[in-house]
């Protein structure tokens, strides 16, 4: 029971960002699809801009065959939508991470088992814990934003602190 709670907020990776994320060592790995997080992951806090590293590295991800499908829990539909048109992926707003539809939906969109797939996000609580949950690997990122608003401080240290409850770490760059 105690090794189930730990292993939740683990992340199986941790990256200062995705365009830093080593894809070919993944796809070693049989990891084949992607569940990434949207506000402070692939942009600012309900930014329509993503920045041209990233968008080259979404663009290399799907050219190796990976599926990347959005999970995100903006509460904007339309901003989600807009994201999606202009990034080609598959995206769902409202997803309610970290609970499981919003996953299963994903993996069942995809085709792909669990075990196939990676959570990329800059929260443990809604990403890594709902990925983990569901037997997918895991991958942590630094926030986009470099200065978070104070009550986001808040949460990220005291998911810090869960993280060393864990065993793990967070990674400063
Ligand atoms: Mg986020």
């Amino acid at each position: 029971m105690i090794r189930r709670l730990t292993g939740l907020v683990r992340p199986t990776f941790q990256y200062r960002a995705v365009e830093d994320i080593n894809l070919q060592g993944w796809w070693e790995a049989g990891i084949r699809g992607m569940i990434l997080d949207v506000d402070d992951t692939l942009t600012t806090h309900n930014s329509a801009i993503v920045a041209p590293a990233v968008q080259a590295w979404l663009r290399q991800a799907r050219e190796m065959g990976f599926h990347c499908y959005i999970v995100s829990n903006n509460r904007s539909p339309e901003h989600i939508a807009g994201l999606s048109d202009r990034l080609e992926l598959q995206a769902l707003a409202k997803a309610g991470k970290p609970f499981p539809t919003g996953f299963l939906k994903a993996l069942q969109d995809m085709a792909l088992n669990s075990d196939q797939v990676v959570v990329i996000g800059d929260r443990l609580l809604t990403d890594i814990v709902g990925g983990s949950y569901l037997g997918m690997h895991t991958c942590l990122v630094a926030p986009v934003t470099t200065r978070p608003s104070a009550p986001k401080r808040v949460l990220y240290r005291f998911e810090g602190l869960l993280m060393r409850a864990g065993g793990a770490r967070r990674k400063r760059y």
